[in-house]
């Protein structure tokens, strides 16, 4: 027993290892809720101290991190886990521990409800239609060509699929519904779809903190300019280079978000396009650190900010230290999501071990191996890897990056059609 703040953490992968890191350095013990696809081992990840297992899903969740709770109290509660965000905000509301709130977290996590909300917050929006299922889909057809279909509740762009023939739109909306479901938990909620303009330009990232209300940018990266059908993620670089007006109207923009959404305090990851390269139009905010700690990964490489420690330190009612002093860019930081390339069972991921080597690499988490099926997208079967590096400046970065399609490759044995998925 010890006096050390005990955090909740709902779903964290243990191979991602920033936030158990981070618990270590703000001297926080952790109990986690292991995800359900995950078999630990005997040795626990820094930071944890217990495991306590509960299906979030199940009618008892709440009962059982509550019971948990008069056993020895929980101080916070947190998840890097998109899925879990709802869960993690009733056990705060639950337990009366800090946290966005249930009704927050449905903002963020529903995206109908979130593209509501920024329009009605005068924030740039692309035109939609929220459908309450497939069988909606020709409330649609009012959006013209090309459109984005994506599932109301979906993640790592799992079904999200691009739209240019209005004659496919049944279809697509019809397939975008079964894929999703296969990725997400849909035991509670009410699951729709959006249907929404396609908005082009480069895709960008923002890390951000909020403590009170008062909203910190971290980091701004780029993500590519994507143009779809499907929207397999690729690289990730910051900082991203812009001008600084577009600079700014991107950091207002994502203040508003928060506003417009109510969220207060944490870490969030805001995911946008620039229309016309100027323009920026928030895609989606999400309530929590990105990339299952990715996020972190890039602030701390680009700042020097600890921001998982941070956003545990606001998860347990303190506050963040980073606020102390302003925001200066120290260097470059990225992840390079290797490609999946291809379909079928994998008989090799070629190169890994090679660039792990690289001076410039921090981690290589690697998420899919031989013996694997992957499906290719819109389903959506898992990441292969992450290359996650650290730089001088941008410039390395992106020649660091250019150069990993050549070096890294899987290969695939044909599988049939009705193979299972994954391992
Ligand atoms: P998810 O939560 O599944 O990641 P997103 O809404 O973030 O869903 O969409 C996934 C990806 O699809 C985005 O990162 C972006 O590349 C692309 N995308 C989604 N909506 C649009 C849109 N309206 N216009 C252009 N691209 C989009």
């Amino acid at each position: 027993m010890n006096d050390r703040p005990r955090v909740l953490l709902v779903h964290q992968r243990t191979t991602l290892p920033w936030i158990f890191d981070a618990a270590v350095r703000a001297g926080v013990d952790l109990v986690l809720v292991p995800r359900p696809d995950e078999q630990l081992g005997d040795d626990l990840p820094a930071g944890v101290t217990e495991v306590l297992a509960v299906d979030t899903g199940a009618p008892d969740a709440l009962a059982v991190v509550a019971a948990e709770h008069a056993r020895r109290p929980f101080d916070g509660v947190m998840t890097l886990y998109d899925a879990a965000v709802g869960f993690a905000a009733a056990v705060a509301h639950e337990l009366g521990l800090p946290g966005p709130g249930p009704e927050v977290a449905e903002r963020v996590r529903d995206k109908r409800v979130m593209r509501e909300r920024l329009r009605a917050a005068g924030l740039n929006s692309p035109r939609f239609v929220a459908l309450d299922g497939p069988q909606d889909w020709r409330r649609a057809t009012g959006v013209a060509c090309p459109v984005v279909v994506k599932p109301s509740d979906g993640l790592s762009s799992a079904g999200v699929t691009r739209v240019d023939d209005p004659a496919t739109l049944e279809a697509v909306v019809a397939e975008v519904w079964r894929v999703s479901g296969a990725v997400v938990d849909r035991r509670s909620g009410s699951p729709g779809l959006v249907v929404e303009e396609f908005l082009d330009g480069p895709e960008l990232a923002v890390e951000s903190l909020a403590h009170d209300g008062d909203v910190r940018v971290l980091s701004i990266g780029y993500k590519g300019e994507p143009v779809g059908p499907h929207f397999e993620e690729g690289l990730y670089e910051a900082p991203a280079r812009l001008p600084s007006e577009v600079r700014d109207a991107v950091e207002r923009e994502v203040v508003a978000a928060h506003a417009a959404l109510g969220l207060r305090d944490g870490p969030a990851h805001t995911e946008l396009r620039l229309r016309g390269g100027t323009v920026p139009y928030v895609l989606e905010l999400g309530a929590r650190i990105g990339g299952s700690g990715v996020s972190h990964h890039v602030v701390e490489a680009v700042t020097g900010i600890d921001f998982a420690a941070d956003a545990l330190r606001i998860a347990i009612g303190r506050a963040p230290e980073c606020f102390a002093s302003p925001v200066t860019v120290r260097g470059a930081g990225g992840n390079y999501i290797v490609p999946c390339g291809g379909q079928g069972r994998i008989v090799a991921l070629d190169g890994l071990d090679d660039v792990a080597a690289a001076p410039e690499v921090t981690h290589l988490v690697q998420m899919l191996f031989p013996g694997d099926v992957v499906r290719p997208y819109p389903e959506f079967t898992g990441y292969p890897a992450f290359v996650l590096s650290r730089h001088a400046g941008i410039d390395e970065l992106e020649r660091f990056h250019s150069g990993l399609g050549e070096r890294i490759s899987i290969r695939y044995r044909p599988e049939a059609a009705t193979a299972g998925a994954g391992r």
